[in-house]
């Protein structure tokens, strides 16, 4: 354990919540946990519905003189914050790896690097927020503005907290809209520490943050009657109640849910000069790296049958060599699940999966929790499944690929769409028919073609289906989602 890299934790911001410009503890806490350790790295205050009617009201009063500040001002202060993000780097990375069980140097550095562009980026074009002249004729003349929705209510997950959560500040604020920020209760010290670095920056309640759990602060936060706008990323399982508490009020809502993507290889991807590569980018598209746990994983593979044997073989060797271990080691490839819960739900999916018959091309049922010395099962194919087992339609959000061989593009298309999900799709070929014509009838809100991964400020992102609804990340995304239009008609002359 000598090698492993040593963290600081939050001072202030231990106290959970930072309200109307000010630090605020409330009653109670909530352990952080370090899943690659199991063990207690941070206890931090657990807001309720108390310090959410606090911050409301105050992102409320703070609403007026926010909106009418120049865009381009709002906009300076984000970039100075993403300055400021920049300039702890290291520090951040460290914090978010030990709390979240992403590597340093797979994960956490770049998360890190992602969540200072898109502050710099919303920081950059927060000016664009143009509206529009309508050609009604000389004597009428009619134009829109944007106008910010309100206050803004966004609620988070763990699995890469720092940058949906500067992505969540970055759109609520360019836009004009005052926040109220619900950490995951899992991940929350990244975000803390990134709020001690806003905290003399913006004008007192117009970011707060109030950490929580799901059902206590994340509950007042959904139901909270003056919260004009929610922004939701997590399961699709409590979007469902997000979108009921919405629609019970007429609240705006995104809502950026999970997924169950589809990767789909072709022959001439797999041949002798591109097969180490496909292997390495269906890897990365997996996100073996990050425990599988993300929205966009693309989890369920379909591979040609006339190139099965060596894309199978090569995506094995590839998987078997990585590294897992501790998150704060420069060695580690792979870190750890986030927690003992999710922990168990991974190994009942893999066990269930062994149990019909799986074959395990690599990988293991992992340890019961109570053996488990921490919350690493280690890189799982499996072939010999079919496309409607439950290990393939539910979104196992751990390190498990399902394998499934093609020869009919008719076929694979529809596998590939038969789900209730919709978020991403990977596609692996050179030939720019077969591309285009895959990508127009693949069901998703982002497609990969020949690339595994990675998330630019300015590409809309968002899915379909039960993945979600709306786009963010993109200045016409934010536009859409965190401000109304406004049109006004003006009679000229007599
Ligand atoms: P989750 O839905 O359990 O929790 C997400 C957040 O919602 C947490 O902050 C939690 O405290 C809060 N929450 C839980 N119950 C709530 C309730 N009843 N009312 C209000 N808030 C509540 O999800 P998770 O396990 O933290 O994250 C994993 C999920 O997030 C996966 O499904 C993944 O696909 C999804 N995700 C989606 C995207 C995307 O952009 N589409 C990105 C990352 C993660």
């Amino acid at each position: 354990m000598t090698d492993l890299l040593p963290i600081s934790l939050p001072t202030l911001g231990l106290a959970g919540c930072f309200i109307d410009g000010a630090w605020h503890t409330p009653g109670s806490t909530l352990e952080v946990e370090n899943p690659c350790r199991r063990e207690v790295i941070a206890e931090v205050g657990r807001g309720g519905a108390v310090e959410i009617d606090l911050a409301v009201a105050a992102a409320r009063r703070a609403l007026p003189a926010w909106r009418s500040l120049p865009a381009s001002q709002r906009g300076a202060l984000l970039s100075e914050l993403g300055r400021r993000l920049t300039e702890h780097h290291e520090e951040v990375a460290r914090l978010l790896a030990a709390e979240t069980g992403n590597t340093i140097r797979t994960q956490s550095r770049g998360e890190t690097s992602g969540a200072a562009s898109v502050l710099s980026y919303f920081g950059g074009v927060a000016v664009e927020q143009k509206g529009e002249v309508l050609p009604f004729g000389s004597d009428l003349f009619s134009y829109s503005t944007r106008e910010p929705i309100g206050v803004v209510g966004s609620i988070i997950p763990w699995n890469s907290p720092l940058q949906l959560g500067c992505g969540k500040i970055a759109m609520a604020l360019s836009t004009g809209n005052t926040l109220v920020l619900k950490p995951a209760e899992d991940a929350p010290l990244a975000i803390l520490r990134l709020t001690e670095l806003a905290a003399d920056l913006f004008p007192p309640g117009v970011f707060n943050v109030v950490t929580g759990v799901g059902a206590g602060a994340g509950a007042a936060l959904a139901a909270h009657p003056n919260v004009d706008k929610l922004s939701f990323t997590g399961s699709s399982e409590v979007g469902f109640g997000i979108a009921r508490n919405a629609a019970e009020r007429m609240a705006h809502a995104t809502l950026e849910l999970g997924g169950k993507s589809p990767c789909i290889v072709f022959p001439d991807a797999a041949t002798e000069d591109r097969l180490d590569t496909t292997a390495q980018r269906i890897i990365n598209a997996m996100r073996f790296a990050r425990q599988g746990q993300s929205c966009t994983a693309g989890s369920r593979l379909f591979v040609h049958e006339d190139v099965w044997e060596p894309v199978m073989a090569k995506v094995v060797e590839i998987a078997e060599a990585m590294v897992v271990g501790d998150a704060l080691d420069e060695r580690t490839d792979m870190g750890a699940i986030i927690n003992a819960k999710r922990y168990d739900a991974v190994r009942t999916y893999i066990g269930q999966a062994e149990e019909a018959g799986a074959e395990f091309l690599t990988g293991a049922t992992p340890l019961p929790v109570g053996d488990a010395p921490s919350f690493q099962p280690v890189p799982t194919i499996l072939a010999g499944v079919d496309n409607d087992w439950r290990i393939n339609r539910e979104e196992v959000f751990g390190p498990v690929m399902v394998a499934i061989p093609w020869t009919n593009e008719a076929e694979v298309i529809a596998m590939a769409n038969d789900t209730h999900y919709g978020l991403a799709a990977y596609i692996f070929s050179h030939d720019v028919d077969t591309v285009m014509r895959i990508s127009r009838a693949l069901e998703a809100g982002w497609i990969w073609i020949n690339e595994g991964g990675g998330q630019i400020p300015g590409m809309s992102y968002g899915g379909i289906k039960q993945s979600g609804m709306g786009r963010e990340y993109s200045i016409e995304g934010a536009l859409e989602a965190y401000t109304t239009r406004k049109s006004v008609t003006m009679r000229l002359g007599t």
